[in-house]
């Protein structure tokens, strides 16, 4: 797999938009649009026939546009349309992503369609696979009813999302917002899907990015420190913030401003030292910190947790993004082997989801010793 250079996502931006009437073009629409149950005859990409999706009910509210549950007419399948406002003089960014990544743990584009309001505004569908829950709302019931989640399933979704994010951040490309509303699960099946590529970019070494970026509790200290030449190890910050929160049941840095996020990780990381920000952002030229000592990893979370539950966690939440772990050496730390062993299953009996099915281009330059690791041997028979 190759990285995907900037300009030839500006080159399919460019070639999608020319064609964009020819090739998606709704054909109408019955009812009131912002209303359930109205039915939108779409062509499909490219073909004469027609496809029609009558939405069931309005899944979320992101803060780009609605997210609906509809059902194609003509097949039955469940699908997900996440509707957004398309601004005519920027690309959409997020359909370009979305058509580059191709995953088992990344929610699957199926379709995709433009239609104009009476009042011109030009609108872009996407048309996903509908995965059922989020890693918030299965936290927020454990929370609820005063439990923990199950470690197994702890482990399993963050191994899926650390997957998922390795063949994301091989394309180039940073995902920027990775939260628990983010991280789509099938409780059936238990396989995790990460959503929402509106703030995904491709992180181009010499260029600055935005740093006003990512939900608050999940924040990398870089971005806070206004770092705009930072790395795809945002997201890693990320995912660590996200197996915390599983683990704590409620978010590990829970800070109520911008500056107090930072507070919130100090007084668990301690005290960046001078060299750790000029890591973080060498522009950075204030060091008013109050003076704390790290606190022990071990203190911050409950005795029960599992030992290389916290292992994971120190490689993963430090200051300097260099240091921290990459995607693909998380999902071979030992943490993980319970889902390399053979016998384990899932709480009902059922086998784990797929999470030996690597792509060659997902192993492709790792050493030997990553290699065979992640892949065990009984899925190589
Ligand atoms: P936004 O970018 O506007 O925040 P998201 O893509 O994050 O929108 O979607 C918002 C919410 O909609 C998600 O948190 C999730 O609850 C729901 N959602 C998004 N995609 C799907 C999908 N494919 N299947 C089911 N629900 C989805």
């Amino acid at each position: 797999m190759t990285t995907i250079e900037a300009k030839e996502i500006e080159a399919l931006t460019i070639a999608s938009m020319a064609t964009r009437d020819a090739v998606y073009e709704t054909l109408r629409i019955d009812g009131d649009p912002n209303e359930v149950g109205h039915v939108i005859h779409t062509g499909a990409s490219g073909a004469s026939r027609e496809i029609s999706y009558e939405t069931v009910r309005v899944v979320g509210h992101g803060s780009f546009g609605v997210v609906y549950q509809a059902r194609c007419r003509e097949n039955d399948e469940e699908v997900a349309i996440k509707k957004v406002l398309q601004d005519k003089r920027f690309k959409n960014r997020e359909l370009q992503i979305m058509k580059a990544v191709d995953h088992t743990n990344v929610v699957k584009l199926i379709h995709s369609f433009y239609h104009t309001t009476e009042e011109d505004e030009v609108y872009l569908n996407l048309v996903l696979e509908f995965v059922p829950d989020t890693v918030y709302r299965i936290g927020k019931h454990y929370h609820k009813n005063n439990q923990r989640m199950p470690g197994l399933l702890v482990k399993l979704y963050t191994y899926q999302m650390a997957r998922a994010l390795a063949s994301v951040h091989k394309l180039g490309i940073c995902h920027r917002d990775i939260k628990p509303q983010n991280l789509l699960v099938d409780t059936k099946t238990h396989v995790l899907k990460i959503c929402d590529f509106g703030s995904a970019k491709i992180l181009a070494p010499t260029e600055p990015n935005i740093s006003y970026i990512c939900s608050r509790y999940y924040r990398a200290p870089e971005l806070i420190f206004g770092a705009v030449h930072y790395t795809t190890a945002i997201d890693i910050w990320s995912t660590g913030c996200v197996m915390a929160e599983m683990l704590l049941g409620s978010p590990l840095f829970p800070g109520d401003s911008g500056v107090d996020q930072l507070v919130e990780i100090i007084k668990v990381l301690g005290t960046p030292t001078k060299e750790q920000i000029m890591h973080m952002n060498p522009g950075y030229t204030e060091f008013t910190f109050p003076q704390l000592k790290p606190h022990s990893w071990s203190k911050v979370f409950s005795k029960n947790v599992d030992p290389l539950a916290l292992d994971l966690i120190s490689k993963i939440l430090v200051y300097v993004p260099e240091s921290r772990f990459d995607c693909m050496t998380m999902c071979a730390h030992e943490y993980f082997d319970e889902l390399r062993d053979e016998a384990t299953t899932l709480p009902d009996g059922s086998p784990l989801p797929p999470l030996f099915n690597f792509s060659d281009g997902e192993l492709e330059s790792l050493s030997d010793e990553l290699k065979k690791k992640l892949v065990p041997a009984h899925s190589r028979k």
